[in-house]
């Protein structure tokens, strides 16, 4: 183990650790292995379509949440090709109240190219699945990895913690992912295939378990001894204000109101049943006219509205 002999407060700790990570490797994965939540996309028979559906529904939504859609949406649709063969609305119906809905209009063009394009079978080839409309960086290397075993820096706002605290030494990574943090990840990845997923999943897991954006508890921390930020005394972030997750009167708000009239309703509704959501009546618009602009909610002749076919 390589203890970082600098003092307190001198800043970044690691300079003089290991920088390939591999003190950090074992810890974290033998901690995985004991400390791993038994979740469904974490079952072998869940496939690279189970992990798929997965990580498009945990981007910005928390597990507790996921699973319940999770299970019904693989049950209605257990292949790529049951979902392409169903309209977009579905998607969003079942899509529920998991919140960013455009995510089930990505899921749903996603399923459509995976079954005009790859038979059906979600592509084991990054850059296939790259190549799918919806999918960006972090879901191709994540099914890559999670799905088929793959090497890959996984980056997600959990290991983006854990890396800035336990390597870079400050509290929270930038807003947005940045070049340096991508280097990063690639140079920690073990070399490999099977303990670099290994790898991927466990730190991840670790920042949503154990290094959390609040309240961390280093105790229960395989690799207390090693973390940067902790040896440094924890300074506090000194970077830009982070971004706030208000949710309460912003547009988002509305349009969940909204879309939930459309869900519930099997029929087109009318206008006015969407006014009733809503006193405000310029947001109210603005929130309909983005429905109807990014694809969710169609305009019907006669001022009605239903979800997309
Ligand atoms: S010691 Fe604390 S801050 Fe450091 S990685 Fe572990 S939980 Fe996070």
């Amino acid at each position: 183990m390589n203890a970082p002999t600098k003092p307190p407060h001198s800043g970044p700790a690691r300079a003089d650790a290991d920088a390939s990570g591999a003190d950090l490797h074992s810890p974290v994965i033998d901690w995985f292995d004991d400390h791993a939540r038994d979740l469904p996309w974490r079952h072998p028979e869940a496939g690279a379509w189970g992990v798929m559906v997965s990580e498009f529904m945990l981007q910005q939504t928390p597990v507790s949440r996921v699973l319940p859609v999770y299970e019904q949406w693989l049950a209605r649709w257990p292949r790529p090709a049951d979902l392409a063969a169903d309209a977009p609305g579905e998607a969003v119906r079942a899509w529920g109240r998991l919140g960013y809905p455009r995510r089930a209009l990505r899921l749903h063009g996603a399923a459509v190219a995976i079954t005009e394009r790859h038979g059906g079978d979600v592509p084991s080839d990054h850059a296939q699945l790259l190549a799918l409309p919806g999918i960006g960086e972090y879901t191709a290397a994540a099914v890559a990895s999670f799905a088929y075993g793959q090497r890959h820096a996984v980056l997600d706002t959990n290991v983006r913690r854990v890396f800035a605290r336990a390597v870079t030494g400050v509290q929270y990574p930038p807003n947005a992912t940045t070049a340096a943090e991508r280097r990063l990840a690639r140079a920690l990845l073990p070399d490999d295939e099977p303990t670099a997923a290994r790898w991927a999943a466990a730190s991840m897991e670790l920042g949503a378990l154990v290094c959390t954006a609040k309240n961390e508890t280093c105790v229960r921390c395989p690799i207390a001894a090693q973390c940067a930020w902790r040896l440094a005394g924890k300074p506090e972030h000194d970077g830009p204000p982070r971004r706030g997750q208000t949710y309460a009167g912003t547009d988002r708000q509305v349009r969940g109101k909204l879309l939930a009239v459309l869900r519930e309703a099997h029929a087109p509704v009318q206008q006015s049943a969407l006014d009733r959501v809503w006193h405000e009546p310029v947001q109210r618009a603005r929130a309909l006219d983005g429905l109807v602009a990014d694809g969710l909610v169609e305009p019907l002749p006669g001022g009605l509205y239903r979800l997309p076919l």
